[in-house]
This record gives structure tokens, sequence and C-alpha cells, in this order.
């Protein structure tokens, strides 16, 4: 057997680790980095206030407390990741879980509207996947009733809906530029605020952290070029796949925490001091240089993502993401065949048994989750997605001989489960 080409790499290149590492080391902050930054981050999204962050969850964290009142609900889908759920509450929100549609894993407006009254604090809309969600509706129901809406689009930096980019078109938005991300300053991210006055108190927050420690962002860093190099094309078919494909078939845990990504799922009693440290100018600079690819990665993952559809188009038995919803860039391709952790269990295995390095959606239904039982509600769809989902690899330089392999190995898996 053959081994293919790894699941993921990140979005970043040779130019990312010497200079930036050297940059780190001049210390001294620039405020007129800061300033180039923003400037071209505007330009890009067309929306006029931007601000940088430490991480896309603090953020979250800053847009609810400065837009909710203490105690007020956040209407928001609970198919997040669990910490973000932990900056709503920490902000002064309660969240209040709107069930996700099955096919598209994001809110819809019908869910949004069963739950969102006058005195609702916000509605948190995550654009999963790089899907767009029907913002527009959403903000059409939440304009009547007066309440904000807040985008989460850390997977959708660049993502558009008419023209307009995710995360410009609500009253606030945030993006992630942590390691995983389509523009990766290893960690980092942006908020976008339409209202001047929300956007100054934000700022203002922001203005008043510290700058982040060379040697945390350094450690970060670390991590990221072990990561890089570890799935190096070259090395992943040598040896990293054997590992990890040993690791899988065999459930080897000290093996497959390596490739699970989501394992905090504790509620926090504070904000961790590492959110609240403002990006150095290395990592801003390392963000710029990777802004004028974005809109062409994006193309190449939409087109790698509309092979999959053609292959898997008519597939009974897979549920497709939707093909009409706005631009989506598609961070990976997103299917979902039966509804339980056993059935995905088995598909992965079948997968991994044939050569393909595919890999589950980590996230949770963090309606579900312990730590937040006491906003628990029954949201049937975000628990058979958080079951069912299995990310196809759509990165600009993922082969497309490896994704007809991908093709051809669903393909069979689904005809023998058939017949
Ligand atoms: C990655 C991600 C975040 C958090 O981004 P950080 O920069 O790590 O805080 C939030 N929401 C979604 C949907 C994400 O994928």
């Amino acid at each position: 057997m053959k081994a293919p080409h790894p699941r993921y790499r990140l979005y970043t290149s040779s130019q990312s680790y010497l200079p930036f590492a050297m940059d780190l080391f001049r210390l001294k902050e620039d405020r007129e980095q800061a300033r180039l930054f923003q400037e071209a981050l505007a330009a890009f999204l067309g929306t006029e206030r931007v601000a940088t962050l430490p991480m896309c969850r603090t953020g979250i964290y800053l847009t609810v407390k400065n837009m909710v009142r203490p105690g007020q609900e956040v209407v928001m889908s609970p198919y997040t990741i669990a910490d973000v759920v932990n900056m709503v509450i920490l902000a002064g929100g309660r969240p209040v879980f709107a069930d996700i549609e099955r096919a598209t894993c994001n809110i819809s407006a019908a869910s949004v509207r069963s739950l969102l009254h006058a005195e609702t604090g916000a509605v948190l809309v995550t654009h999963l996947h790089g899907i767009p969600a029907p913002i527009r509706e959403i903000c059409r129901l939440c304009k009547q009733v007066g309440v904000p809406v807040i985008e989460d689009a850390a997977q959708a930096f660049g993502a558009r809906v008419d023209g307009e980019r995710l995360g410009t078109i609500a009253d606030a938005g945030v993006y992630s530029f942590g390691t995983y991300k389509n523009i990766n300053g290893w960690y980092g991210g942006a908020v976008t605020c339409r209202d001047p006055e929300t956007f100054a108190a934000v700022q203002g927050e922001l203005d008043r952290m510290p700058t982040q420690s060379s040697t945390f962002v350094i450690k970060r860093m670390m991590k990221g070029l072990v990561t890089d190099l570890a799935t190096n094309p070259a090395l992943f078919k040598a040896l990293t796949y054997w590992i990890i494909r040993f690791g899988h078939l065999h459930a080897i845990r000290s093996i497959n925490r390596f490739v699970e990504e989501e394992r905090d799922l504790a509620r926090r009693d504070r904000v961790p001091e590492a959110y609240l440290g403002r990006m150095t100018a290395a990592q801003q600079r390392l963000c710029l240089a990777q802004l004028g690819h974005v809109d062409r990665n994006n193309r190449c993952r939409a087109e790698k993502a509309s092979l999959y559809r053609k292959g898997l188009q008519g597939t009974d038995a897979i549920v497709l993401p939707p093909g009409d919803c706005g631009d989506p860039i598609y961070t990976y391709f997103p299917i979902q065949c039966g509804d339980s952790l056993a059935e995905r269990g088995r598909l992965l295995r079948y997968l991994a048994q044939h050569g393909c390095d595919i890999g589950p959606q980590h996230l949770k239904n963090c309606a579900d989750l312990p730590a937040f039982r006491e906003f628990h509600r029954d949201c049937p769809n975000a628990r058979k997605a958080a079951a069912s989902v299995v990310l196809l690899p759509t990165y600009p330089d993922y082969p497309d001989g490896d994704i007809a392999h991908n093709l051809a190995v669903l393909g069979d898996y689904v005809s023998g489960r058939s017949s």
C-alpha cells in the first residue's frame, strides 16, 4: 500500500521560521507594524474598524462583554470549541444553544427565531468549515427585536456572501490566526465592529493588554515547526503516516493524542493570561505576508471541494454540505455518514485500512457537555454531527490524485455497507 498525503498542512512557509524568530528578538514593539497590518486587514475585509487580537476567543470574550448586559442570553451554536462557550459565560452571557442544520453544521434562521426575544443579549453565529451560515436572515430577524449579532468567522477568513466578507456583515465579527487556520500567526486573531463606540471600548481593552511574551510565541512556533515537519509529504509518507495509522488501528492513546485537537472541555473560572497578550510585531508581519495569498488559497480549496462534491453527489448514505451557501472557503470538505460514534469509527477504520489519512471533526456538541450542564438543551442535529462529521482534506497542495483515491475508497465503503 502507498502512503497518502497528510490530512493537513499548516499555512506556513520556510519564510515563517528564521526571519520570524529573528524578528522576535528585536523585542521592541512596533506600532507602525500594527498600523500597517490593521490597514491591510481593513482593505481586505472591506470594512473600517478592525483590531488585532491575542486569539479569536479573546474577541468573543470582548465583544460579548461590551455588547451584552450581565446575565443576558446569548443564542449560539453548540457545535463549536468548548472554550468559546467559556468566553461567553466569562463575559457575562448565558449561552442558549440553538440546534444546527444537519447538512451545513451551522445554526439556521428558524432555530434562532424560536429562541430570540427582545431581552436576548446577542446572537453568536459560527460559520463552520468556511461555509457561510444564513447570516443575512439572522441579522434581519435580530434587527426587528434590536438584538446584536456577532459572527465567529474563525474558520471562514475570506469567505463571502454576495461579495461581502463574513465577519463584516453583522454588528461584530472575529477571526483566528491560530496555527491551524488559513492565516497562521501561531496565535492571534482580529475583530471587526460596526458601532464606533463599541469598537473604541474593545480597542481600549486591547490597548491596555501587555504584548504577548516572546517565549510563549516561540514555544508556539516550535510546536508548529514539529507539526510542519511531521506533515511534510516526504517525511509523512515515509514515517508519520505509518505511526498515525498504527496508533489509530491499534487504539494507542499516546499516539492518538497527537491528532486529537479538542481535549480541553472544562469550565473555566477566569480568562487564561495567554489569551490576554497583544500580538507581537513579528506575528503581525507574518500574517501580513500571508494576506495576499488568502483568496488564491481559498479558490484552490473550493475547487478541491467541488471534486469531492462531484464524486459523492447522489450517494444517499452520505450527507454533504449544500452547494448554495454564498462563497464558502471550505477549510475542509465536511461529510457525515451515519449518526453514531460507532459508525464513524467503522468508517475511519476502513479509510485507514485502505491508505487514506482522513480524520474526524473533533468538535463536541457543547449542549451535552458536563461542563455546561446548567445550559443543556436538546440539540439532536448537533449531537449527530458531533458524532459523524469527517473532514476531507482540501488544502491547496493536496493532490487531486489523493482526492480520487479518497473518493474511490468512500465509494467502496458505502456500496459495501448497502450490499
Ligand atoms: C479556531 C476557532 C476558534 C478559536 O480561535 P482561537 O484563535 O484559537 O481562539 C473559535 N471558533 C471556531 C469555530 C474555531 O474554529
